[in-house]
Parts: C-alpha cells; structure tokens; sequence
C-alpha cells in the first residue's frame, strides 16, 4: 500500500503499524474537511446570491432597482442644493416673522423639514435674493439711494433666525468641510447666497461685510445689469450695459476670489460669464442655470461657455446646478424629471460629469416640472439618472460632490492670495461722487 512508502523511515513513536492507520484515516479527514468547504461555499454562494444587494451596499455597490439604488446613494452622498428660496416666501408670505413659519408641519411652497427629510437633503444655499429695482427708480448709473442692502439684510436675518430656530435640523455653516462634518452628524448644512450684484449697492465694502456675515457666494447680476456686470435679463435680446463685466466688476471679482466669496454667473449675460471665467483665479458656480441647447432661453447656458469649463491649464473649474424652473427646462407642459435629466445629461457631455450639480430654486418658481414637484422628490431625479447609467461616482457628483470640490478650491485660493498679502480692493464706483 502507498501509505507504507510514505511513512518515516526512522524516528520514535508511533509503530509502523500504528503510522499505517493514522495515514489511512487522513484521507477521510481530508475529505471530509474538502466535504465542509464546499458546504460553506455553496451556502455562501446562495446567501450572497440571495443577499447580493445588501452585501453590495457594504462595498458601495448600489441595487439594480433605480428608486432603491437612489435611496442608497443619498444616504451616503445626500443632496446639497444650489439654490433655495426660502427666505423670500418667509418675507413675502410672512413677513419675516421666523415665529410665524412652522417648518415641522406642511409649509405653503417646496420647503418644509419633513419634506427635506424625504427627499435625503444634506444641505443648501439659503437664497438671500431681492427683486431688482425698476430702472428709474435707481437710475441709469444705478446710483439713487434705494432698500436693496437693508432688504439684503433683513433677508440674510431671516435665513439666521430659521436656521437657528431649528437647531436639530439645521446648522449654518461656511466651508466645504463644515458642510461634510453637518451631514456626518445628521444635520442639514446650511449656507447663505446673495443673488445679484444689484444689492451690494454698488459697493465692494458691502461685499466684505455679507462674507463676514456668512454669505459664500454672491451672484453677479439679477435679472437688471448693474455697477459690476450686465444680466441676460429674462427676454431675449437686452441690450448690452458694459459688453460683460465694468472694470468695477473686474475687481469685485478680484475680491470675490481674494476673501473666498463664490463667484456664482447663473443670471448673466453670455460675455459676463465669459469674462468672468477668464478673470476669475478660483472655480465658479451657476447656483441654478440649465443647457441652451436643450430648451433655448437666455437664462440657461450656451455650449461654447459650457466649454471653457473644465480642470486643466486652459479651462476654469466650475459646477453647473441645473434649474428646476419649468420655463427653463422645456416648452410649456413638458418639464418633467426625463427633461431635467436631459440639462444634466447635456452639460455634463459639453463639460464633463464632475461639473453638474443641483439648484432646484425650489420657493423661487411659480410652477415645478412633473415628478419634481418639491424637495422630497430629488431621489426621482437621482434614479432616472441611474437608469441612464450614471454610476455612484457621478451620481454623488452630481448630488454634491462637485459642489464642495469648487467650494475648497475657491477656499485654497483665498487663503493663498492672502498668504501673499494681497491687500483689500478699496476702489469705488467712479460714478458715485460722495466718496
Ligand atoms: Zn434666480
């Protein structure tokens, strides 16, 4: 027998005839251990098929069903929207009386927390907007005294007083990584954006003062032109103020970049936002612009602008969050999720995938696209994505990722402008004669 021939030749212990049925029991032993392991493959096999998508979620893969994969993806990367209107349907509903706005129940508009809730919000720009002046009431020099900074301020002081009045929901915050370090504890990070040039009276001081109030992006035109650049206004065909950016509007830029102030080109002229990416040392935002080619009106984005998007040498880092506005997705009646997704599909072809994000205007439209009817419906949008095959790198992306890598570019080249030293701008509008 076999056995024989492999037993020791010397050596204490056991008989040969004892080693003679020790190595005859071995290969029953190791049969048996072989039997084992494939028992405990085989389960596993059927476990992990049957299980296949929860295993998969511990490594990152999302479920094939879009409205689960959907869900999955935003418990880790949640929605941080570009743009939110809130503060003004708390002016303009109820007289920015924070006592008077029950945000636990179901609040008039988009917004209310249970809703934010549902729809896996981690954070958004509290939009501090106010409506441009009429033209002859600021004048062609846009140099009549107006209430655009105090109405600024008490909008920027409503956002604070709702923030503040929910502090389990809330928290107000102002760097990238605070906005991570809110949505680790569970909180929906809150930020300030001022939308439009028009209410910093003219002013680049005004500019320092809403950035040490907590403002981090500031939109450079409404739907008016004013002292810094011109708007493209709501019509086709306004007429040009300063052919893009005045020289005030250079520097305003110069500042924006200087303090870390975002430089959001969502409402401007074509040659603004050209400009304004050229001049521009940090990444830019549009807080709520969709794609020209897909439904063609002024306030959505021209593909040769969405071009000069982009991370190398030649280009300029941005993110585009795309609108939700049904008069800017599609012809009248046919906004829905698919059309949404198609501005999405559309800028992230021209100007890459890692440059789309989110800016409903939720609170700021009169009307909402079908299937996006609120902030509870984000996971709608996230899920025809998905089905488009989107994966969860570029869905979180999209969600907010890209978002927040703008944000720390624009916060690193803050911070080395003024290593350098680079001093404050202190110039003022030259049509103003009282300074
Ligand atoms: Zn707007």
């Amino acid at each position: 027998m076999s056995n024989g021939e492999q037993s020791p030749l010397l050596g204490e212990g056991p008989s040969l005839g004892q080693q003679a049925r020790i190595y005859r029991r071995a290969p029953v032993a190791r049969a048996t251990i072989y039997g084992i392991l494939t028992a405990v493959f085989v389960v596993a096999l059927i476990l992990g098929s049957v299980y296949w998508e929860k295993l998969g979620g511990y490594v990152g893969h999302l479920p094939k069903d879009p409205e689960k994969a959907a869900k999955r993806l935003l418990d880790v990367a949640p929605i941080i929207d570009g743009h939110i209107d809130l503060p003004i349907l708390a002016r303009s509903r109820f007289r920015n009386n924070a006592t008077a706005v029950d945000l636990n129940g179901e609040l008039y508009g988009h917004v209310d927390i249970p809703r934010l809730r549902k729809g896996q919000v981690g954070g958004f720009f509290w939009s501090t907007y106010v409506g441009c002046p009429k033209e002859d009431q600021v004048g062609e020099d846009y140099l009549n005294a107006t209430w655009l900074v105090r109405d600024t301020l008490e909008q920027i002081d409503i956002a604070m007083e709702l923030i503040q009045k929910y502090p389990n929901t809330f928290e107000f915050v102002g760097t990238s990584t605070d906005v991570m370090s809110a949505i680790r504890r569970g909180r929906i990070a809150s930020l300030l954006g001022v939308e439009g040039g028009h209410q910093l009276g003219n002013s680049i001081s005004v500019l320092r003062q809403f950035y040490r109030l907590g403002v981090r992006y500031v939109t450079l035109t409404h739907t008016c032109h004013n002292a810094f650049a011109d708007s493209c206004g709501m019509e086709p065909g306004i007429k040009p103020r300063w052919n893009g950016l005045s020289s005030l509007g250079k520097v305003l830029i110069e500042e924006m970049n200087r303090i870390g102030m975002l430089v959001d080109l969502s409402h401007t002229s074509d040659d603004t936002a050209r400009q304004a990416l050229r001049h521009s040392k940090a990444p830019v935002i549009w807080s709520h612009s969709s794609a020209r080619a897909v439904h063609d009106v002024p306030r959505n984005i021209p593909d040769d602008v969405l071009s000069l998007i982009g991370t190398d040498d030649t280009r300029t880092d941005a993110v585009v969050m795309v609108n939700f506005a049904p008069y800017f997705v599609a012809e009248e009646g046919k906004a829905d999720v698919a059309a949404v997704a198609d501005h999405v599909e559309h800028i992230a072809a021209i100007a890459g995938r890692k440059h789309v994000g989110i800016g409903s205007d939720f609170d700021g439209i009169s009307s909402t696209p079908k299937g996006l009817e609120d902030v509870s419906k984000y996971p709608a949008l996230i899920a025809e994505l998905y089905r488009r095959g989107w994966n969860r790198f570029e869905l979180s992306g999209l969600t907010g990722r890209n978002l927040l890598r703008v944000m720390a570019g624009a916060e690193r080249v803050a911070q080395d402008l003024q290593a350098m030293g680079l001093e404050p701008k202190y110039d003022v509008y030259d049509k103003r004669l009282d300074l």
